[in-house]
């Protein structure tokens, strides 16, 4: 078994309880995800009877292991930055990437960050917070699956649920008076309601991923490293293209995480074991990445696959419903964008179900102020990933908007590492229409990457 998996279960209490799951709730939160686990302690912390339903059993596997320094600002409004410091995660400076024939080093801390950016083993840090949850008073259920919603009764929906706890399946319903969907890509909502769109780009791809151990990793200095010392040389996130599209390599604590994107015309018609091998030749053939693994042995069984990943939803909340974090929208993962995007939309749409539930008649008006601003910040999110005006589900207004609204030097990072790829066009002529360039082309000191040479791998 997995080493971080093992020292979860040591410390972290069960979460499932065998009670009986209650038939109503103000709030019903469908997923137990960044998004779902941290809208829950917004609403349990502000004394709202909160229920979270999620369908597997905890610890369970995640991809997106790196994480931004943003992330910080959420976790210490949901009061759980604490426990993640004493995890001992290991603590990122930036991240290097080799894009075409070009090299770029970004650091966190020249634009103001003064905590790191973490590699987290997701199984683990995922669990984190949702234990927080419940510690928080949320009634947290795992092994039980939300099937559908029915909003028959506007003020009392109910959802519908499968309880896998005991020996056989149970079906069960609870009403609440708001239903959060935080279920990640399955996209409950969206799919109930039939407003799941592809995004149209020429970006399309899909992900393979899976982990090494002993493999040696990239540092700050810019040097390879042993894995044992990655708690006191910190790594960055190593990111490179190659014909085909990208791949990271993610030092964690005990196994490093290696994801190889891939334009899915390449891959179509593939079965598992031509991808395996396709996945493998991959990490051969790539100079840096190769170099990396040479000491590197591949963990058994441990590649994992998620095919056209680039969606999002027509409309993400009404009256009666929010969808938060993958559940509303996702797109290529080349600037760890994901779990911040749903930190941030929990923080958003709790509050507007906060205010609906202290005055039940502005809560149309408290939803479309909450799908705008939440709709901005996934436009964002593509605008920033995708880098071409093609692709749909991008609102170029609202993007320039929130751009004139994000703190500077969030935005100023985020501006430097689209430079670091081939995908800043997009976001460059927006921040120029927004009239927010001028600031930073001043600042030219810190407005590029640093431009690196080479690498000594
Ligand atoms: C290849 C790849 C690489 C990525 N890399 C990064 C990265 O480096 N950094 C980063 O920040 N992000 C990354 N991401 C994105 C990140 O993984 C997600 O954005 C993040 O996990 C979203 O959190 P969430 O809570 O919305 O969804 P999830 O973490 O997916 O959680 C959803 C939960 O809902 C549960 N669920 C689903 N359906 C139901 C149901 N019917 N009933 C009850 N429970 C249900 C699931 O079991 C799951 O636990 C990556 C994504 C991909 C695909």
């Amino acid at each position: 078994m997995d080493a971080s998996v093992n020292r979860a279960a040591l410390y972290l209490p069960e979460l499932s309880s065998s009670t009986e799951l209650p038939a109503q709730a103000d709030v019903v939160v469908i997923g137990g995800g960044p998004a779902g686990s941290s809208a829950a302690i917004y609403l349990a912390q502000s004394g709202i009877d909160v229920l979270l339903l999620e369908r597997q059993a905890f610890p369970r596997n995640q991809v997106g292991e790196s994480l931004i320094p943003h992330f910080w600002k959420f976790t210490d409004l949901l009061g759980v930055s604490e426990k993640i410091e004493r995890e001992g995660f290991v603590r990122k400076s930036g991240g290097i990437t080799v894009w075409g024939d070009r090299i770029h080093q970004i650091t966190f801390s020249r634009y103001g960050y003064d905590r790191p950016g973490l590699h987290v083993e997701r199984d683990v840090f995922d669990r984190i917070l949702l234990e927080h949850a419940q510690s928080c008073a949320a009634r947290v259920f795992t092994e039980v699956s939300a099937a559908c919603v029915d909003f028959g009764d506007a003020h009392w929906p109910t959802v519908h649920y499968t309880d896998k706890r005991g020996a056989s399946n149970t079906q069960g319903s609870v009403r609440c008076r708001y239903v959060i969907d935080a279920s990640g890509h399955s996209c409950l909502l969206a799919s109930q309601f039939g407003t799941r769109r592809q995004v149209s780009s020429e970006l399309k791809f899909l992900a393979l991923w899976g982990y090494f151990t002993n493999s040696r990793y990239l540092g700050a200095d810019r040097n390879s490293h042993a894995p044992e010392q990655c708690l006191e040389i910190r790594p960055v996130t190593f990111v490179m293209s190659y014909q085909h599209g990208w791949v990271w390599h993610i030092m964690l604590r005990e196994k490093a995480s290696v994801g190889v994107i891939v334009h899915t015309d390449r891959i179509r018609g593939m079965n598992k074991a031509a991808r395996t091998a396709f996945f493998q030749q991959t990490c051969q053939d790539l100079p840096h990445l190769q170099a990396l693994l040479q000491t590197a042995s591949f963990i058994p069984g441990s590649l994992q696959f998620r095919p056209d990943y680039s969606y999002y939803a027509t409309r993400i909340c009404a009256e009666n419903y929010y969808c938060i974090g993958d559940a509303a929208a996702f797109v290529d993962p080349v600037f760890s964008h994901g779990v911040q995007n749903a930190l941030y939309n929990a923080a958003v749409a709790t509050l507007a179900i906060k205010e609906s539930l202290k005055n039940s008649r502005l809560r149309k008006r408290y939803s479309q102020l909450c799908e705008s601003r939440m709709q901005q910040f996934y436009g964002f999110s593509r605008a920033l990933s995708l880098g071409d005006f093609g692709a749909n589900g991008v609102d170029r207004e609202l993007v320039k908007a929130m751009m004139k609204t994000l703190p500077e030097l969030e935005l100023e990072l985020l501006l430097v590492a689209s430079a670091m790829t081939n995908r800043s066009e997009n976001f460059k002529q927006l921040a120029r229409e927004a009239g927010v360039w001028d600031g930073f082309a001043e600042r030219a000191t810190i407005t590029a990457p640093d431009h690196i040479e080479s690498l000594s791998l």
